[in-house]
């Protein structure tokens, strides 16, 4: 009961953003914590990476060409975007602003350069994760296991690793994937405390006022 009062005051969406070195397991906790809390929607970005072949055009991402990710890019339908390991990436801009304006939680899975922006842009509404391996052989051997990307592609997704760490100081939270069941949970702690910021609940301007004026 207590519960079904404090979800009913009205509060802003929240704008998850999960970052980590490529292997980390940062798509994977992403995807659990989707198919456990309806009221995240994921951001899909657009990217001129060739698609993985486990990937859904328009699901995982957008796949476009160079020649279109810079006619959004110049037409500002761009809410953040970056090069990384030789490709570009971006937010696209509508499906954020909307979520944000209905006051929907989003996810985004996006590199430092993405989350720099963002913070940038929307300080109030972000929350950002880091999400770390327990160490560079492991991470080395979740890029060999996922066996989705060419032997080449995996060796520079390693050595920009190390830069990559060099950004965690910037996140307000940063999660350590060794036990991806204990790290799952970590996060979705940090979603259930930020959702009751007070800052992030003007409904409870309206439910204070209600339980002063209430009479007994
Ligand atoms: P990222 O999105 O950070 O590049 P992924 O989520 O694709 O990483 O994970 C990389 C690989 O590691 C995948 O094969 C995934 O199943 C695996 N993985 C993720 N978390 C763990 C974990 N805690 N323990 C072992 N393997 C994991
Ligand atoms: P991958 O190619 O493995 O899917 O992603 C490579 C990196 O690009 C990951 O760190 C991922 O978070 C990041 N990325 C994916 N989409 C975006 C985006 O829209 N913007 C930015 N800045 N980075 C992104």
């Amino acid at each position: 009961m207590a519960q079904l009062v404090s979800a009913r005051i009205r509060r802003r969406g929240l704008m998850l953003v999960l970052s980590s070195p490529s292997g980390a397991g940062k798509s994977t906790i992403a995807r659990n914590l989707l198919e456990e809390d309806k009221s995240f929607e994921l951001s899909v970005s657009l990217t001129t990476r060739p698609r993985r072949g486990s990937e859904i055009d328009g699901v995982h991402y957008h796949f476009v060409s160079k020649r279109e990710f810079d006619r959004q890019r110049d037409g500002d339908a761009l809410l953040e975007w970056a090069e990384v390991h030789g490709n570009f990436y971006a937010t696209p801009r509508e499906p954020a602003e909307q979520a944000m304006a209905e006051g929907r939680d989003m996810l985004f899975d996006i590199d430092w350069q993405g989350a720099d922006q963002l913070r940038a842009k929307i300080p109030a509404d972000i929350v950002s994760i880091f999400i770390l391996p327990p160490s560079m052989t492991e991470l080395k051997a979740r890029l060999m296991r996922r066996a989705e990307d060419q032997e080449k592609v995996i060796e520079q997704r390693l050595k920009n690793a190390r830069e990559e760490i060099e950004h965690w100081r910037k996140y307000d939270y940063v999660v350590i994937n060794n036990d991806l069941q204990v790290a799952f949970n970590e996060v979705k702690s940090i979603v259930a405390a930020e959702r009751l910021r007070r800052d992030r609940r003007p409904g409870l301007f309206d439910f204070v006022t209600g339980l002063l004026d209430e009479k007994v």
